[in-house]
């Protein structure tokens, strides 16, 4: 067991799908929250649970195309196919492999599913519209399905599972080592939505800052100990939502960033920003008199350097405006870190 530079643990190589992802060069393509199963640690926000939504990282679909924006914009070199499960909204999923391996070359593709969908025709389906990897993520408390694991495909083919304390995940990797090249155990992470059942069950947070639960990692640690000689891989809670998710939106950064905006060393943006009562159009011509600004219509704001914020600021105030400093992630929604009025 060895550790990987990115916040996990590995026995052997890590999967393609995990190699590009840690270095944030995989688009997060969330393809629909329905889902047969309603497992009791699902990790997606109520936002999603159930709901037939597509997210391109942050970035919310209406038109398959826009996911092709996205990944342009992320410089991502791959993508995740997540859910809920992929196979509920199979001709969805189908067409939007078939539409990112038509636009991009050497483009890796994974995907997690749940076994309750899976049939042999659906795998050749799949391998036929290019998909590269499946990480089938098999219930561990009833082992009907697991003869799935069996299926026969060209794609390269692991699981996928959340490392849950007491249970006993080494009865599923006996009865499949011989059948799937990897297993990825994840952290098993706690979130803040009414299906999350596990703080009803007992299960807590191993630290009042992390999401992961206590005892997962201990356990993830013992299997890959335990199996050296099988490729076994170990994220993190860290992993998922500081490192890759970093590293993303670092590159997503360098595309979006305006010539005024200042990147940090954490990949976020500093910026000016202006609001008033007035139409936009009305306020950067204004402004406009002063120094270079853009109309931000998501926001409903002016953007600019921060040091024609702070040099302009008394003319700026006289004419009613609400001046601030931000710091923001480059994500599609722009999320806000921190603010500071002037
Ligand atoms: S299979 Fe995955 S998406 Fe579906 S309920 Fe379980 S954890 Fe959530």
């Amino acid at each position: 067991m060895q550790p990987t530079g990115y916040e996990s643990y590995s026995n052997g190589e890590i999967p393609r799908g995990c190699q590009l992802c840690v270095r944030g060069r995989k688009l997060v393509l969330f393809i629909t929250g329905v889902c047969t199963k309603s497992c009791y640690f699902c990790p997606l926000s109520e936002q999603k649970f159930h709901k037939d939504v597509i997210y391109a990282n942050e970035r919310q679909i209406n038109d398959l195309k826009e996911i092709i924006e996205e990944a342009k914009i992320s410089s991502a070199q791959g993508a995740g196919i997540t859910g809920g499960d992929p196979l509920a909204k199979l001709d969805r999923t189908l067409e939007t492999i078939k539409l990112l391996k038509k636009e991009f070359k050497n483009f890796h593709i994974h995907l997690y599913t749940p076994l309750d969908l899976v049939t042999e025709e659906i795998l050749k389906k799949l391998e036929a519209a290019g998909l590269d990897e499946i990480r089938f993520h098999p219930d561990l408390d009833d082992d009907k399905f697991w003869n799935k694991l069996k299926y026969k495909t060209k794609m390269s083919k692991g699981i996928e599972i959340p490392c849950i304390p007491k249970k006993d995940i080494k009865k599923l990797i006996e009865y499949a080592k011989n059948d799937v090249e990897f297993f990825n155990l994840n952290e098993l992470e706690y979130a803040d939505a009414e299906h999350n059942k596990l703080a009803e069950l007992g299960y807590t947070t191993k630290d009042e800052f992390s999401y992961g639960i206590e005892g997962s990692e201990d356990l993830a640690l013992e299997i890959l100990k335990l199996y050296p000689k099988l490729k076994m891989h170990y994220c993190t809670t860290k992993l998922k939502d500081s490192v890759q998710m970093m590293n993303r939106i670092k590159l997503r950064a360098k595309n979006t960033k305006r010539p005024f905006d200042i990147i940090t060393n954490e990949g976020t943006l500093i910026r000016g920003t202006i609001k008033g009562n007035e139409s936009l159009e009305e306020m950067h011509k204004k402004v406009s008199k002063y120094f270079d600004n853009e109309i931000d219509k998501n926001k409903n704001r002016l953007i600019c350097a921060r040091n024609n914020l702070k040099k302009f600021s008394s003319k700026l105030k006289a004419l009613n405006y609400k001046l601030e400093i931000v710091e923001e992630l480059a994500t599609y929604d722009q999320f806000e870190i921190e603010s500071e009025e002037i």
